[in-house]
């Protein structure tokens, strides 16, 4: 990878990133129902073998696990890194780093898990590692719960969808993951994944 530059972006004074749509002005740091704040918290990123398998291959899946969550559903397996307890601030050029390292550690994708909330700076720092070399897709490895916005965003950045579809029942949507909503926003997102790629 060729040297890395410091790369700008905007994060929202009234976040509608995800469908919570919850408005936190995570620019002025405040924090929002998905747990993440103006900062951007990374749990792990490490050569990942246990995806689906054409996700990691024989090499390995070059993944990077974001804290905080959307959906925070109750049954959740990764219930300490989508409640933040075990992440480190980084910086998008850091995380565009990353990434090169991935590629560079033999990383068959760059596979962003539970990117959703932090869409502007993960945009920001795929475009950054691409102009300094990257060639790895990217995946989006989401909960489903996207909007139709963030997803035509992620034009040109991301290459590949990785997504859940957790319920087709409204009631079951509201009691486990507190989002009545879900169906009809991730069918939505869904079908926008579909055209984008
Ligand atoms: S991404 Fe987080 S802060 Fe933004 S709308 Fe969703 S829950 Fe709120």
């Amino acid at each position: 990878m060729q040297e890395l530059k410091s790369v700008g972006y905007e994060l929202p004074h009234s976040c509608h990133e995800c469908p919570r749509g919850c408005g936190a002005n995570r620019a002025a740091g405040e924090c929002g129902l998905c747990g993440a704040d103006g900062r951007l918290m990374v749990a792990r990123a490490a050569l990942h073998f246990w995806e689906e398998p054409p996700i990691s291959g024989e090499d390995g899946s070059g993944t990077v696990f974001f804290a905080g969550c959307p959906l925070r559903c109750a049954y959740c397996q990764n219930a300490d890194i989508a409640l933040g307890e075990h992440a480190r601030a980084i910086t998008v050029e850091r995380l565009a780093a990353i990434m090169g390292e991935l590629e560079g550690a033999g990383a068959l994708n760059i596979n962003c898990v539970t990117p959703t909330h932090y869409g502007p700076q993960i945009r920001a720092a795929v475009a950054l590692a691409r102009e300094a070399g990257m060639e790895l897709p990217v995946l989006w490895n989401t909960g489903g719960y996207e909007t139709v916005e963030a997803v035509r965003a992620n034009r040109g950045l991301v290459d590949a969808y990785l997504t859940d579809f957790k319920y087709a029942d409204a009631a079951l949507a509201r009691r486990y993951s507190r989002a009545a909503d879900y169906p009809e926003v991730a069918l939505a997102a869904l079908a926008a994944m579909v055209e984008e790629t």
